[in-house]
């Protein structure tokens, strides 16, 4: 039997890959590798290159291997290109998940571990967010992800295909070691472009905006390394296992950093000055996202080991230090 990771050469599914691994699991990707790095996928995993939304390809994975299990990882994500162009994420998110749980159904696979983001929420009513919350989300990105979880809760009720939807916070950090991390092109994401500027890669960092609801005015998140997040996956697979309900948790560290106060601690790391200027709001952003994560330490026995932001920024230095140009070199 094999966990099938769907999107597993991207930043968080290849860590998914790698501690499956580790945890003595035998894993099958799927990837078509337009944002994913082939070398970014532990060389013990059956890697099929394609794409989702490729019926013939789907099947013929399906048919070859023995699935027991499904993570989706395999998605578009940056929230300003989703404001952009939400077609792009519709067609490829939501319309990947149709043709997705159309193939589980097929081959009587009827577990799937998917990866949901706070951005389904939007703009919180209370903070912290718990996963009872309405979500009404402020970007496509938030809304083709919101619908993947409405499609997987039909799915269930009609076909019996069970799932978890883990609704991310802020994920960051990499591998102890340094072997994986994280690697976009273009990058959008606040710690990778703070560490672009302390590798002297880019001149400056821009915050946007300052004149948030918040105690600095810039935006609050919550950060949770991206080791602890996957471990949650692995505890999802098992909870699925055990013949429980579908059900949806939230993963976050449950504390909130500023945008400015995590320049000012990505400063400490690097021992770099780290330039920023402050530039205006950026399209879609909700001001402040906190996690509740009561629910996935209380149900599914979820550990997060990393509790400190600087630790987090560490890991991210260690695996930039060592991949200047990402998996390039
Ligand atoms: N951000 C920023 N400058 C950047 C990139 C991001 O000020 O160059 C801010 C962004 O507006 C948000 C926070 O950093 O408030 C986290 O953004 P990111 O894109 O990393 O994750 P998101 O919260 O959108 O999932």
């Amino acid at each position: 039997m094999t966990v099938l990771v769907l999107g597993g050469a991207g930043y968080i599914g290849s860590h998914a890959v790698d501690r499956l691994i580790e945890n003595g699991y035998d894993v099958t990707v799927i990837d078509n590798l337009i944002t994913g790095h082939r070398a970014s996928i532990n060389k013990k995993a059956h890697f099929y290159e394609g794409d989702i939304r490729d019926e013939k390809f789907m099947n013929s994975v399906f048919d070859k291997e023995d699935i027991e299990g499904v993570i989706h990882f395999a998605a578009f994500s940056v929230v300003p290109e989703s404001m952009k162009d939400p077609l792009k994420y519709f067609d490829n998110n939501t319309g990947g998940m149709i043709k997705l749980l159309e193939i589980m159904n097929d081959h009587n696979v009827k577990k799937i571990v998917f990866s949901s983001t706070a951005a389904t929420y939007g703009e919180p009513k209370q903070i912290p967010i718990k996963e009872t919350d309405p979500q009404v989300p402020t970007n496509p990105y938030g809304e083709s992800k919101l619908a993947m979880e409405k499609i997987m809760h039909w799915a269930d009720l009609a076909y019996g295909i069970k799932f978890v939807s883990l609704r991310y916070f802020n994920v960051a950090g990499a591998k102890d070691n340094g072997s994986i991390g994280e690697d976009h092109n273009p990058e959008t994401h606040l710690i990778p472009i703070i560490l672009q500027v302390a590798a002297g890669e880019r001149d400056q960092l821009s915050i946007f905006g300052d004149d948030y609801p918040t105690k600095d005015g810039t935006n609050i998140r919550d950060y949770v390394h991206v080791i602890d997040l996957v471990d949650a996956h692995i505890l999802a697979l098992k909870y699925l296992s055990k013949g429980n309900d579908s059900d949806a948790f939230n993963l976050g560290s449950s504390n909130g950093f500023s945008n400015k106060e995590m320049l000012d601690a990505a400063r400490k790391v690097t021992g770099k000055e780290i330039p920023a200027v402050m530039a205006p709001r950026r399209a879609g952003d909700p001001s402040t996202l906190i996690a509740s994560s009561d629910k996935a330490r209380n149900v599914l026995g979820w550990n997060p080991q990393y509790d400190d932001i600087e630790e987090i920024i560490k890991t991210a230095w260690n695996w930039k230090q060592q991949h200047s140009n990402g998996y390039e070199n």
